[in-house]
């Protein structure tokens, strides 16, 4: 087993730099949690699903602005996941092949609405497949690689305090991931892994874009709900992720964080 640290702001060599692993990273929160981490000095691995030209484009952003990155890509829809998206990573990560994981970050995912009444079983063993057991055997897989002392932070949602019956089972799905976090981080506690989650409550992304974006309506219903007044940005969410995985956050495990500006309080 490794041993490995937060960055140190000097790091120059490629070797000292550590490696945070963000997936879905292509878009939305994981894209901006990509960005602010290789701005603290990670190397960030960019995860992606089918959007290969947007994780490109998150690449090129990071390259732009001094930081390093990769990408790779791996369906979590696909059994086997486990094996297919390390293998993929290893294929993408050259030099760093071997490396220590310091970070890693379960951000993808999918949300797959509809009432208990009409949601078809096979969407919900899609959302589960994605959501619950993919983070499982990708962590399951990668708990060699994983950096004493390191990090791993899950995406969770608000919906898991908040009843909303149209997202009955993507809510379901975000209620095993606080279990995972809670548990998990009893496991590794020995190992000085710190394991959290982050609860985003509405975020403008691709992810709420069909029913939020331009819809005034929606938006008149949604906001007198959330105590600091606005639909929150990506970055929002991503600079919460960042603070769990600096070490200023090492005292912290086990716990899920509400990130939803005070929504339904
Ligand atoms: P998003 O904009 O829809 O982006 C989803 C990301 O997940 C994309 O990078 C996508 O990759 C990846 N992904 C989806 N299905 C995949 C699959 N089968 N295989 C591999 N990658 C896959 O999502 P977001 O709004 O940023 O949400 C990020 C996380 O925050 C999710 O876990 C979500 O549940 C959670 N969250 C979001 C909100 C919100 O309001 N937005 C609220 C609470 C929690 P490709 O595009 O490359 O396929």
């Amino acid at each position: 087993m490794t041993t490995t640290h937060a960055p140190a702001q000097t790091a120059t060599r490629s070797a000292d730099v550590p490696i945070a692993v963000v997936t879905g990273a292509s878009r939305g929160i994981g894209a901006a949690t990509a960005r602010r981490l290789a701005a603290d000095g990670y190397e960030v691995a960019v995860h992606y699903g089918t959007n290969e030209e947007s994780a490109a484009r998150v690449i090129a952003q990071i390259h732009k602005d001094g930081g390093r990155a990769f990408a790779f890509a791996a369906d979590l829809s696909e059994p086997g996941i486990d094996r297919s998206f390390w293998k993929s990573y290893d294929a993408a990560a050259g030099t760093r092949r071997g490396a220590p994981v310091y970070a890693l970050i379960h951000n993808a995912g999918v949300t797959i609405r509809g009432l208990i009444e009409d949601f078809p079983g096979e969407d919900f063993h899609r959302q589960q497949q994605i959501n619950v057991t993919a983070p499982f055997l990708i962590t399951q897989a990668g708990l060699p690689r994983l950096a004493e002392g390191g990090r791993i932070v899950n995406l969770s949602s608000g919906v898991t305090r908040i009843a909303m019956a149209d997202v009955i089972g993507y809510a379901m799905t975000k209620g095993a991931i606080d279990a995972f976090t809670h548990t998990l981080a009893q496991h590794l506690g020995p190992r000085k892994i710190t394991v959290n989650a982050v609860a985003p409550g509405i975020i403008d992304t691709d992810m709420n874009a069909s029913w939020l974006r331009g819809n005034e309506q929606a938006r008149g219903e949604i906001l007198p709900q959330v105590a600091l007044g606005y639909i929150g940005e990506p970055a929002e969410v991503a600079d919460v992720v960042a603070f769990l995985v600096s070490a200023d956050a090492r005292y912290i495990t086990g716990q899920t964080i509400d990130v939803t500006g005070g929504s339904r309080l």
